[in-house]
This record gives C-alpha cells, sequence and structure tokens, in this order.
C-alpha cells in the first residue's frame, strides 16, 4: 500500500538511512574509507549514491558502485533514475558485461564489480571516479575481493578518493581492519521480530517440501505475501508449475473457491519485464508467491513479505579439482545466509521464516558464514588480470583472505598451458592480447587461434554465442518437435558448429521474419539478439588490436581446430558408446542427449567440450570432434612439463591408451 499511496520522494524519506543522512555524510567528509553497515533493505544501495551526488561528490567525478550480480546492478540502476526522475543511461546508467547503458552525462554509474576491476587496466588510478562504494561486500564475489587489494593501494595514492564498503551483516570490522582501521557507520535497523520454524526431520525433496508449505500458508490466510528460497531456475519452474496445478486441482476436487495467489519467479535470467512484477504490488486481495534464487536473500529488497520458505540450499560456483574446472553445483547455505533470508520476512511487520531443515542441522551442520568465491574458484581470469598489472608475485597480493596456494599455482599453470604464460610466469604476446577480451582465456584463446588459422569471422561467431544462455528452446510438451528443429542445424557432429549454423542463419533471414523464424526453430530470438550484441563488441576489441577478420569459407574443419586450441583442459577420449573419459584427470563425461554426437553412430576417438553439467551423472555441454594430431600439436608445451598429470596426458595421447587407462581407473 505504501509504494502505491506514497510518492517516490516520500518513501525515499522514510527508509532508515534517511534518518542518519547527514551524519554519514560528515563521516564520509573526514574519513577516506568507510564502511557501512545496514540491515537489508535499509537503503544503502539505492539511496547513498544519490546522497553523494546531492552533496557535490559528482562536481568532478564519477560516483561507481560496484555490485556482484548483474541482475541488482540493472534493477537498482532502473529505480535510482525513476527517484532521480530521468533517463535511464542518462545521469545514471549502468553498466555490466557486454552491455553498457551510461552517456557522456552519467555520474551515478551501477556496475558489475567485474567491469571495474577491467577499468583498472587501463586507468589504474580511476581517475574519472570521485567515489566508489563497494556495495554487498559481505557478499565477497571474486571480483570484489581483488578489487579490495587494488582499491587499498588507490585509496593511498589518491587523497581525493573516497572508498565506501557496504555490507548487511557483520563482518564490518574484518573489512575496516583490512583499510588500516576504517571508520565504520552504522545504519540503525528498523525490523520486526521473525519466528523461525524448523522441519522436525530432514526433507528429501525440498521443492515439493516449499510448494506444500507455500500452498499451506497461503490456504491459512496468514497476511502478506510468501518469498520462497531455491537454488536455480529449473527448480523454480518447476514449484511454480506445481504451486499452480495444485491450486487447480484444490479447487476442482473441493469446489471450494480460494484466493488468488500472484506466483513470480526471480532469477538472473529472467527478462526485465517480469522482474519488476516482483517489486509491483499485487491488487487488492492478491497475494504474491516468488519464488526466488539468492538474489532476493540481500541484492534486492522486496516488501511486504511476511513469510519465507527457506529450502537451505543454493547454487554456488566451486572449483571441482577432479574435473579440473568450476561446476556450479548445490550446497546447504551459511547460517549467516540462513539468518539472512529469514530476516526478509520482518521487513513490513512480524514474520515466519519456514526452514525446511532441521534445528540441528542448522546449529550443528552449516558453516557460520560461506566460503569466499575466492578460495573455491578458479583464478585464471583474475591470475590473467593482476599479471596484466604488473603484480609480480601472486602469492604476495594484498588479498583480505588469500586464495589456496594451490589454487594460484594451477590457474598459472593452465594459463601457462594456454601459451599466455611464459616459462618464467611473464606475459606473453598472446597473453596480452587475451587480457584485452572481457571472456574465460580459453575463448579469448580460441579467438586468437582463429586468427592464426583464418577463421576469425567463425570462431568471433561461436565465442558470441557461448557468452548468451542458451538459444535453444526445448518447451516439455513439446520436446520432440524442437529437437528435431535443433537436428537441422548439426554439422560434423559438432555442437560449437551447430551454435555457428543457428546465428548464420538466422542473420541470413529477413530482420521482420526473423522473430517468426525462431518460433518455428524453437530458438530464443532475444538470446540471438544478444549474442550479436556481444559479437559486435568482442569485433571492436579485435579491429583495435588490428585483427583482421578472415574467413575459412567452408572448411569447418579449420574452425574445429581452432576450438580444439582452447579446451586443452577439456580433452576426452572415447571410452564406449556415448561415453568419454577426461585426458587429464581421467574423469567420466558423457555426451549429453541434446548433443550432435548423441546417437549420430559417430564415434571420434577424441572430443573436446566447452563445460561440464553436473546433474544424473557428468555431462559434456558442447562438444566438437578433434583430431589426435590438432591435441599432439599443442605438444611443445607438454613436453617441458614436469608435474606427472600433464606427462601422463602426453603418454595418453601419444599412445592412444585411453581406453586402458579409464578400465584401470574403473576397477
Ligand atoms: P539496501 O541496499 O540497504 O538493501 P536498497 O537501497 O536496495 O536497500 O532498497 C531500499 C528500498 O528501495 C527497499 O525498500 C526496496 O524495496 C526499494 N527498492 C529497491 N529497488 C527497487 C525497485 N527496483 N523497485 C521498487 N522498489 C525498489
Ligand atoms: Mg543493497
Amino acid at each position: 500500500d505504501f509504494a502505491k499511496s506514497k510518492t517516490l520522494s516520500q518513501q525515499r524519506q522514510f527508509l532508515p538511512i534517511f534518518s542518519v543522512r547527514d551524519e554519514l555524510l560528515q563521516v564520509i567528509r573526514e574519513n577516506q574509507v568507510v564502511v557501512v553497515v545496514g540491515e537489508t533493505g535499509s537503503g544503502k544501495t539505492t539511496q547513498l549514491t544519490q546522497y553523494l551526488h546531492e552533496e557535490g561528490y559528482t562536481r568532478n567525478g564519477i560516483v561507481g558502485c560496484t555490485q556482484p550480480r548483474r541482475v541488482a546492478a540493472v534493477s537498482v540502476a532502473k529505480r535510482v533514475s525513476e527517484e532521480m526522475e530521468t533517463e535511464l543511461g542518462d545521469t545514471v546508467g549502468y553498466a555490466i558485461r557486454f552491455e553498457d547503458v551510461t552517456g557522456p552525462k552519467t555520474v551515478i554509474k551501477y556496475m558489475i564489480d567485474g567491469i571495474l576491476l577491467r577499468e583498472t587496466l587501463k586507468d589504474p588510478d580511476l581517475d574519472k571516479y570521485s567515489v566508489i562504494v563497494m556495495d554487498e561486500a559481505h557478499e565477497r564475489s571474486l571480483n570484489t575481493d581483488v578489487l579490495f587489494g587494488i582499491l587499498k593501494k588507490v585509496v593511498s595514492r589518491r587523497r581525493d578518493f573516497k572508498l565506501i564498503v557496504t555490507s548487511a551483516t557483520l563482518d564490518a570490522k574484518k573489512f575496516a581492519d583490512f583499510f588500516g582501521g576504517a571508520e565504520i557507520f552504522k545504519i540503525p535497523g528498523r525490523t520486526f521480530p521473525v519466528q523461525n520454524l524448523y522441519h522436525e526431520d530432514p526433507c528429501e525433496d525440498y521443492v515439493e517440501a516449499a510448494v506444500k508449505q507455500a500452498m499451506k500458508i497461503h490456504m491459512s490466510s496468514a497476511p502478506g505475501d510468501i518469498l520462497v528460497f531455491l537454488t536455480g531456475q529449473d527448480e523454480i519452474e518447476a514449484a511454480r508449475q506445481a504451486l499452480s496445478e495444485r491450486m487447480e486441482e484444490f479447487v476442482s476436487s473441493t469446489n471450494q473457491p480460494i484466493s488468488k495467489m500472484l506466483i513470480l519467479p526471480l532469477y538472473s535470467q529472467l527478462a526485465a519485464d517480469s522482474q519488476a512484477k516482483v517489486f509491483q504490488k499485487a491488487e487488492d486481495g492478491i497475494r504474491k508467491c516468488i519464488i526466488a534464487t539468492n538474489v532476493a536473500e540481500t541484492s534486492l529488497t522486496i516488501d511486504g513479505v511476511f513469510s519465507v520458505i527457506d529450502s537451505g540450499f543454493c547454487k554456488m560456483k566451486v572449483y571441482n579439482p577432479r574435473m579440473g574446472m568450476d561446476a556450479l553445483q548445490v550446497f546447504p547455505v551459511s547460517r549467516a545466509a540462513a539468518d539472512q533470508r529469514s530476516g526478509r520476512a520482518g521487513r513490513t511487520g512480524p514474520g515466519t521464516c519456514y526452514r525446511l531443515y532441521t534445528q540441528s542441522a542448522y546449529r550443528n551442520e552449516l558453516l557460520p558464514s560461506p566460503v569466499p568465491e575466492i578460495q573455491r574458484t578458479n583464478l585464471c581470469q583474475v591470475v590473467l588480470l593482476l599479471k596484466s598489472l604488473q603484480v609480480e608475485n601472486l602469492l604476495d597480493f594484498d588479498f583480505m583472505d588469500p586464495p589456496p596456494e594451490d589454487n594460484i599455482l594451477n590457474s598459472l599453470y593452465q594459463l601457462w598451458v594456454l601459451g599466455a604464460l611464459d616459462n618464467v610466469g611473464n606475459l606473453t604476446e598472446l597473453g596480452w592480447k587475451m587480457v584485452e577480451f572481457p571472456l574465460d582465456p580459453p575463448l579469448a584463446k580460441m579467438l586468437l587461434t582463429g586468427e592464426i588459422l583464418g577463421c576469425t569471422n567463425e570462431i568471433l561467431t561461436i565465442v558470441s554465442m557461448l557468452s548468451v544462455p542458451s538459444v535453444f528452446f526445448r518447451p516439455k510438451d513439446r520436446a520432440e518437435e524442437s529437437d528435431a528443429a535443433r537436428e537441422q542445424f548439426f554439422e560434423q557432429e559438432s555442437d560449437h558448429l551447430t551454435l555457428l549454423n543457428v546465428y548464420k542463419r538466422w542473420e541470413a533471414e529477413a530482420k521482420q521474419y526473423r522473430g517468426e523464424w525462431c518460433n518455428v526453430n524453437f530458438l530464443h530470438g532475444k538470446r540471438l539478439l544478444k549474442a550479436r550484441e556481444v559479437r559486435s563488441q568482442l569485433l571492436d576489441i579485435l579491429k583495435t588490436l588490428k585483427i583482421p577478420l578472415s574467413s575459412c569459407g567452408r572448411d569447418r574443419k579449420i574452425v574445429r581446430k581452432a576450438i580444439c586450441s582452447a579446451y586443452f583442459q577439456n580433452a576426452a577420449g572415447f571410452k564406449g558408446v556415448g561415453e568419454y573419459i577426461n585426458c587429464r584427470n581421467g574423469m567420466p563425461c558423457h555426451l549429453h542427449p541434446s548433443s550432435a554426437l548423441y546417437g549420430s553412430g559417430c564415434t571420434p576417438e577424441f572430443v573436446v567440450y566447452h563445460e561440464v553439467i553436473l546433474t544424473t551423472k557428468e555431462y559434456m555441454q558442447c562438444a566438437t570432434p578433434v583430431e589426435p594430431r590438432w591435441l599432439a600439436e599443442l605438444g611443445p608445451m607438454f613436453f617441458s612439463m614436469r608435474d606427472s598429470t600433464s606427462s601422463m596426458l602426453e603418454h595418453k595421447i601419444k599412445q592412444k591408451v585411453v581406453k586402458t587407462a579409464m578400465d584401470e581407473e574403473m576397477e
């Protein structure tokens, strides 16, 4: 009701941060670094930047605000431009990877933390910024953690620069200590008590349990909206469907009317207009049930929620040494995260949090706080970046929580295999070029091999298609039709070439028919448009590096060879129908049913793949057959390697005895 009846400026004045506005600005005036702590929803993200603007900090520079999550950067920038009554991209803008919505007049810039990190490459002192707000520092995202070390230097070099670190939790002291005892400013809380209710027994299927709980709450006519925390898009869509079916069933089997419930998903890949619905108040008498990932934990605040249902799980990117790569996996949340989730029920009035796990699990099994990303993910991209920033010894870099030494060494090793580092660990010419691309190092390498082999045009498309979510649309009730549609794009049993084909044929359609063409072919038109945007930005980078656009015409074998060069970590040898085994670490990996190779009767001895997805088993996502000699041609690098994994690999490739080695492993 509040959001409807009050103007935006009245809403601003009602936020907890407003009551301490002047004090806060004074502390900022008197200190170069300030850590601001405040409950989720107190106004840190949307108000701080505006206060700084009103106070004149944007007269000789930009106020930048970093976000660990893309969704938040976009959503908050939109909100703030509304509050300031300006067009988005004008005074207030945002920048996320491959999407820059800022202009010459932009003075408040929300951006994903990785963007600011890349800006330090061109402008080490960040001279165009007068203030940086490092928002959501408690999330401890990889890039935020690296920025901590870099911004600490900027603070010591630029007296005119202000740094504000915000956190929704009480880890503020750690941040303050890192900056040699920065000032801590607490925004007084204004929250209502939340009662936590636990499951008596561990639940087997938390999606089902969440659906049941949501039904129960809705039937009990408890007040307010419901917020459900699940781990990802698939679960959210499944829960949404189950919940609406359950509602219909109830009505048809009991003939009792029940009041309406608006079920709204919330995850990062969601289209902007669907996201906006989450913030709008539903019509009178209609309850909202928002089913979200942990983006609703602290990054986005939703008012009006009285009940939270917490699955107790979240998806996290974790470096899996067995796979030799990062994988998104489902893990129990930490106690700190569970408390954040529960707190979402107490923003508007006293609330209830239904925890779908036992109290004993909460007390004894959950970690007190999440493990920072820097300690659990692949560091290749960060290491490449730091190397280009002339950080000589990475083991000495000023990390708040240093990553395990093994992780750093492993990343150095991977970059060396890719040819980005030389034998003494300095960036090679190739490495310097790779830094220019906002891409994972293997994809940058693919592009640059395309230069050598004369197929940048094709590789550019493949890399762009790999940088957007899957363009294939596969509705459950029309699975066969959509599979048949995809098959028309298959070529040389390569999933990478399939992507290339899709893009080429889409582009060949006249603009006005593309939408229809996408529908008929079960493709996401918006994602193809996005791929085109990515492509044009990467093309700009190629131009600045003076790398010409080249094409190998119909000779797609050359394209496969370039693809091969990127994925040395992800090369796998044939084991049996549908089954491969990673050459480096012996991990079994399977052809995905959606792959062009699956059921094709073609059984190449070696394939490379983009990534592994873990569902019921390890599936190769996007695979391409390669020739053993292409792998062997990457040889010179391996011949100088000393560690046992790599010499074993070299042996395997030379002898082609992958199969036997694997059989041994299976025993
Ligand atoms: P904090 O960063 O301290 O968690 P925010 O500044 O994000 O707080 O949010 C302050 C208030 O602004 C919240 O009440 C939230 O509901 C509201 N708000 C933020 N973004 C939006 C949006 N896109 N639409 C509507 N309201 C929003
Ligand atoms: Mg915030």
